[in-house]
């Protein structure tokens, strides 16, 4: 089996721990919701479909930081209960290796490519989007919602 070039960056603990504590302190922009379909809800911390039945918190995480053209806040989930980082992290994520965009940037956090996993390994796109030296990093996002998913650096 080839070697990766690439390293999966699932959403920080320490994120996932700040909702949970909001969304148990009951601040409004961070929604509890019980999980109805076994692939509408990708937790980002643990890179897994939330199971029927699970509860998530619903909020906004700015993928891509503020003050810059390409700045970014949209709707992630994560499990409401404690849940383990993603931790293969040489590996694309089985439970998306469907249904994605892979965006690259450049180290301004310019948008500076991107392609739609269809039908092709997420593997091949994301080394043809290293291949260039302009990509500082690549995020994977949802093709129909446009919703984050993780991030994707090189190794
Ligand atoms: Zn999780």
């Amino acid at each position: 089996m080839k070697t990766s070039n690439f390293r999966i960056v699932p959403l920080a603990t320490e994120i996932a721990e700040a909702a949970r504590r909001a969304a148990a302190n009951g601040v409004p922009d961070h929604a509890v919701i019980t999980v109805d379909s076994p692939r509408g809800y990708p937790c980002r911390h643990c890179l897994r479909w939330a199971r029927p039945s699970e509860r998530v918190i619903l909020f906004s995480f700015a993928a891509i930081p503020p003050g810059r053209p390409y700045s970014e806040s949209g709707p992630i989930f994560v499990h409401a209960e404690p849940c383990e980082r993603y931790a293969a992290t040489h590996e694309f994520p089985h439970d998306f290796r469907q249904g994605r965009v892979l965006r690259a940037y450049n180290s301004s956090y310019d948008m500076i490519d991107a392609e739609v996993v269809n039908g092709s390994e997420p593997e091949a796109v994301i080394e043809k989007l290293l291949e260039n030296p302009e990509t500082a990093f690549v995020h994977a996002r949802s093709v129909t919602r446009g919703c984050y998913t993780m991030e994707i650096e090189r190794r």
